[in-house]
Order: structure tokens, then sequence, then C-alpha cells
């Protein structure tokens, strides 16, 4: 048995990130990038105008000017600014040259003479300055960022159209137990239905994988062994059930006869202390526990862990929140025990309701913290580290939305 903490360190240090591919910027989203993407050029590639005004000259402040035809974005203009010469200019044209800087047209006046301009003018003013976004050779997108709508804009924007990724990574799940049905079947009155696998496979497709679910096995060698070679083409290879000591527990037993290396075997964590993980050649092993929330919260530390690793994510740790405990937690010393609770952005609240065997603390949680062995009790107020499992970015209430300092 190891702990939480060393059962992590095996699976960071040993987990290496799955082979790349190519793919059109359109195709990227949701993938890690396998490469560090430099900037082509300056952005702003030229000097421009940040508003609707006219360039002019410092040496016009306070004065009048007349103004030359009008230099609209995207304009190739050779219009030169020089005392008493201004140009009218639009948001994103190139700054003509001699021009000090852009007087927005709300801050002139019209008169017989020509364009009345303020009595200062701030070299630079209105200005967007070539570079000053993105200097040519930046780094734009890391090695290990995933591809999100802002990358896209950092590619794009540099006129990237293809980049080396990291695959996702196949995963396939299977689930094991004489009582289990498929979710499309009849089940009868002693009948239960597998819930964890399709859970497992909507989870690693959150996750950045490519799943596919191999079904369920009976509480036999054959049936497993079955099903584990059929799935020995996948980078990681998720179950759920028989790894305790019951006289149906072959899981484990099956992976070992076809040649499983094991990583760890059991975590001091409860729920979940069976979880174990390994590899066949070059595949990697997860088995979970057949208790739903069990499986799910070792799902979420473990088989995570090892997908952010598959998928060569620069940001591998999970990463908790810090925030408070609303109420009071009571619970029994002696383990590393993992609490779900509700985050409503501001403070964590232990589920009332909470067990091994549920299906629906999942749902309800937002998140779950993990305690110490010595901690029999949270008490309201206490700041907690909550690993999230979805984080809220919608409120069922209207919230407030300001910032008042
Ligand atoms: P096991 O780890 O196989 O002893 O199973 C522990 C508990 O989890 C038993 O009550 C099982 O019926 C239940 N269980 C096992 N596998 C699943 C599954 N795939 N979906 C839902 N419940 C399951
Ligand atoms: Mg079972």
């Amino acid at each position: 048995m190891v702990s939480i903490a060393e059962a992590l360190n095996l699976i960071h240090s040993n987990v290496k990130a799955v082979h790349t591919e190519i793919l059109p910027v359109e195709s990227a989203l949701g993938f890690v990038s396998a490469e560090h993407i430099h900037a082509k050029f300056d952005l702003p590639r030229f000097d421009n105008s940040a508003m609707d005004g006219y360039a002019v000259t410092m040496a016009d402040a306070g004065g009048t000017i007349v103004s030359q035809p009008t230099i609209f974005a995207g304009d190739d203009s050779s219009v030169k600014v020089t005392k008493g010469h201004g140009v009218k200019i639009m948001t994103g044209a190139v700054i003509p040259e001699g021009a000090d800087a852009v007087i927005p047209v709300e801050n002139t006046s019209r008169s017989e003479a020509g364009i009345q301009l303020p009595q200062t003018v701030k070299k630079g003013a209105n200005i967007r300055k070539r570079g000053e976004d993105i200097a040519k050779g930046e780094r734009i997108v890391e090695a290990g960022d995933t591809i999100d709508a802002y990358a896209v804009t950092q590619l794009t924007s540099q006129g990237i159209t293809h980049l080396r990724l990291y695959r996702k990574p196949a995963v396939s799940v299977f689930a094991t137990g004489h009582e289990l049905r498929m979710h499309y079947e009849h089940v009868e009155a002693h009948q239960i239905y597998n819930s964890n696998a399709p859970t497992f496979i909507a989870r690693s497709r959150e996750l950045g994988c490519e799943a596919r679910f191999t079904g369920v096995t009976a509480d036999t060698m054959e049936s497993i062994k079955e099903q584990i070679a059929a799935s020995l083409d996948s980078d990681l290879i998720i179950t759920s059930g028989g790894v305790s000591v019951g006289d149906a527990d072959f899981t484990k037993e099956a992976f070992y006869e076809l040649g499983m290396e094991v990583l760890f075997e059991k975590v001091d964590i409860k729920p979940g202390k069976p979880t174990t993980v390994g590899r066949i050649g070059s595949t990697w092993i997860v088995n979970l526990p057949g208790n739903p929330s069990a499986a799910a919260v070792n799902f979420e530390i473990f088989a995570q862990s090892i997908i952010r690793r598959l998928r060569g994510m620069n940001r591998p740790f999970l990463a908790p929140i810090t925030t408070f405990s609303k109420r009071d937690i009571s619970l029994k010393a002696g383990k590393h025990t993992v609490i779900l609770g509700k985050f409503d952005g501001s403070g964590f609240e232990a589920l009332p309701k909470q067990g091994p065997g549920m299906v629906s603390p999942l749902k309800r949680a937002e998140g779950f913290i993990i305690t110490v062995p010595q901690t029999d009790f949270i008490p309201a107020g206490s700041q907690v580290k909550m690993i999230p499992l979805h984080c809220p970015t919608g409120s069922e209430k209207e919230a407030e939305l300001f910032t008042s300092v």
C-alpha cells in the first residue's frame, strides 16, 4: 500500500506523453501542443491609430490644421503629416510619416480656417506601437498548452495554419461484475445497471481522450482476460470492480496473468483503497473499485493524473482551489479521507449524504477535499483546499458582477 502522495509521484515520474500528429488549427481545439510556437512578426505589424481622429504633429498643438484625404484601415497610403497639415485617420489605419499623435475627432472642432486642435498634444497619444502586443520571436503557444479559443487567436493572428499536437490518448473502459447489465438491457430485480463504464467513458472524453467502451465482463478469469487482450492497443485501460478481496474478485489476477507490472497496489485513501495502477507494455492500467462514488473520486485523482501526463500537458498536476468551509464537518480520523461538496464560487459545503456506493454525490458535488489522517473536525470558516470536478461559471440566481474597492 502507498500513500496518495507516493502514488501521484509514481504516476508523474513514469507516465510519458503519447505520440504526436500534425493537424490544422481548425481541428486543434482541445488538443495539447507538442511544440513551442513563436511569433513570425510583430503585432501590431505597424504603428496604427487607436481612434478615429486626426494624425498630427506636436508642433500644431493649440493651432489649426487643414486635413488631407482620409486614411482608412487597410489603405497603403503615402500621405505625410507636416506642420499645418494633418490627416484624418480611422482606427487601425497605418500612422503616416511625420505624425506624433492621433487626436480623437471629438476633441477637435471645425472652423473656417480648418480643424482646431486642443492645447496639448501628447507624443504617441492614441498610437498603437508596432510590436507592443507581441514581439517577433516571442513564444505565443508553449509546448504542453491546451489549444483553446484564445490559443486559436494567437495562432491565427500569426497566420499559422498547422501545428504538431499530442494525439488524444486512446482509453478503453470496461466493467466487471456478474450483477451488471448494460443500460440498454433489461434488468432483473437482483441486478443493477453498469453506470461506471459509461461514466468513465464520458469523463475521459471530457478530459481530452478518445474513449471506447468495450463492454462488461463476467466475474471469470477467461472473460476478463479476453477483454484485456482486446484493449491492449489502448494507451490506458480503466476497469471498475473486482479488485477487493471478495470471492468473485478476479480483475487484478487477470491483469497479472497477462503480465501487468504494478506501479502501485492499494492506496491509503478512503474511499477507494483497492485502486491499483500498472502497465502491460506501453498500455497503462487503472483498476478502480466497483463502488461508484469510490471509483469516481479515485478516477479523478489517479486516472486524471495519468491522462494529463499522456496528453503532454505542461500543467500535469491537480490544482486545488483554496477556499473555506461554510459549515462544520465532522469525520472519522485515521485515514486520508475524500469529502465531496458543493462550491458556489465563495465557499465549500460538504454534501450531507455521501457514501462510496452511491451514484448521486458526484452529480451534486462541484469538488472534493482530501483530509489528512489526524483530522476529525473541520470548523466552519476553516481554510480548505478543494480539487474541482467542474467549477461553476454560471449562477442559479443573478450574482453581483462588479468589483468596487
Ligand atoms: P466490487 O468492487 O466488484 O466488489 O463492487 C462493489 C460494489 O460496486 C457492488 O455493490 C457492485 O454491485 C457495485 N458495482 C460494481 N461495478 C459497478 C458498475 N460498473 N456500475 C455500478 N455499480 C457497480
Ligand atoms: Mg464485483
